[in-house]
């Protein structure tokens, strides 16, 4: 059950205590899929930790070479260092660059160049070796770059950044980027399209020769459904279920931003990686496209329904920062539930509570509380996202439908944007607990399964 869930770490824009404006990127991306080789050139503006600062870091995948890095016009150095992130980087390494003399005291522009052979490494999920799988794969098949394996200079796992993107693969490669597509066209047996995302959290590239879309348009959302082998059925009826969870999150919590107006559900054709749904960002979610198929041949009414509409949450779930990311999975999920209950069936939502009900239950007497609950442990996940989802239904059967929704609705409206943790929720959600002032509490701060009623 070590399922790494990274979906909401992908979407939530940790800019706390950040004054400096993000990171921007200018990139043109060459990929030859039959060489599984990537050529990276551009510039990235980076905000320095401080004016006197005189290294930044940043993650690169380690198979590449840097062939070129001026910092501010000029020459730099740079060494290897370690990796930091919260998830296993089995492809990565750290880049300390040392500012030249005369470079920039809050933001230094980088130009840089890099290319290599990606790290070949089995699909995520393929083998029981979590820490050395990988979903990113560049080859005459697929092409999936994702944050994983920072093909890109990553400056932390997860933050604010804007990103301008050319990419050029072979001509009759069909490509999925980050944020709007601006441009697409042919040229000396290329196919080349711009790509721009002034909003982001992650730059994601993928691309197939054997993409096939199916673009909807459905109570004012755009659906874009990208996908190589599904059958037709199923993704019409994921259209309607996208559109029908997006409006019923609309009309319960006020607008939000979805990135281009549009979202992109890309079923990448790669045969393991990521359970469930997937991996979420801004305006996109990418779900493995050979788990689906398996589960489908499994059960031919199979469906993901809930999963897609937890990921749809997250465009309304995302302001929990660091151990507040529970928050966004808790919302998701329960909003997931919700989905299910509303747009489904009564019957359907029982079965999904039961089953967190069972999962809770299980879970060891010495698990975290939800208020100090990391988020890589083994009991992480059950905590966070089915006793969060526990203790939202507990509130809400307290407060009655009306009331809980109208809470959830100001929550969302204050918070959206700024970093949240425990503590505020703790404080809004006691606030309008007027009878029953110890039950958050009790939800927050008990180890193990649900609290005792009393
Ligand atoms: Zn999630």
């Amino acid at each position: 059950m070590p399922r790494l869930s990274i979906v909401a770490l992908l979407f939530f824009v940790a800019a706390a205590g950040k004054s400096n404006s993000p990171p921007a990127y200018d990139l043109t991306v060459t990929i030859e899929p039959d060489a599984g080789s990537i050529a990276v050139r551009g510039t990235v503006d980076v905000p320095l930790e401080s004016p006197a600062a005189t290294t930044f870091k940043f993650n690169l995948h380690d198979s590449v070479t840097i062939t070129k890095l001026l910092v501010d016009g000029k020459r730099a150095t740079f060494t290897f260092g370690t990796v930091e992130s919260p998830f296993p980087m089995p492809a990565s390494r750290g880049i300390v660059v040392a500012l030249p003399a005369g470079a920039g005291q809050n933001r230094v522009r980088m130009e840089i160049e890099y290319s290599g052979r990606l790290k070949v490494l089995p699909e995520f999920g393929a083998t029981e070796d979590m820490l050395h799988s990988m979903d990113d794969q560049v080859n005459s098949r697929m092409v999936e770059l994702s944050p994983l394996s920072s093909w890109y200079p990553q400056f932390g796992f997860v933050q604010p950044l804007q990103v301008e993107l050319a990419l050029s693969l072979p001509q009759g490669w069909i490509s999925i980027c980050s944020g709007k597509k601006l441009e697409e066209r042919i040229q000396d047996g290329r196919a080349l399209t711009r790509w721009s995302s002034p909003k982001d959290t992650a730059i994601m590239i993928l691309a197939s020769p054997n993409y096939k879309k199916k673009s909807l348009r459905e109570a004012g959302v755009n659906i874009d459904i990208y996908y190589t082998r599904m059958p037709e059925a199923f993704i019409a009826q994921e259209g309607t279920q996208i559109a029908g969870a997006t409006n019923l999150y609309s009309t319960l919590l006020g607008e939000t931003n979805i990135p281009a107006g549009t979202i992109k559900h890309i079923y990448s054709p790669k045969r393991k990686g990521q359970g469930k749904a997937g991996m979420a960002l801004p305006g996109m979610i990418v779900t493995s496209e050979g788990l689906t198929m398996e589960a489908l041949s499994q059960d031919p009414k199979f469906t993901m329904f809930q999963w897609i509409a937890h990921e749809i949450a997250h465009y309304w779930w995302n302001f929990g920062a660091g151990q507040g990311d529970w928050i966004n999975e808790a919302f998701a999920e329960y909003y997931s539930a919700i989905a299910v209950q509303k747009l489904s069936s009564q019957a359907e939502f029982q079965a999904v509570m039961a089953d967190y009900r069972k999962q809770a239950g299980e879970l060891p007497a010495e698990a975290p509380p939800l208020a100090t609950v990391p988020i890589m442990e083994p009991t992480s996940f059950v905590v966070r996202y089915y006793k969060g989802s526990l203790m939202l239904d507990a509130v809400r059967q307290l407060m009655g439908d009306a009331k809980f929704f109208q809470a959830s609705r100001e929550f969302f409206q204050e918070y959206t944007g700024k970093p949240t943790g425990t503590p505020e929720f703790r404080t809004f959600w006691n606030a309008r607990m007027r009878d029953h002032k110890d039950l958050v509490d009790a939800w927050l701060d008990s180890h193990g399964g649900p609290p005792a009623r009393n």
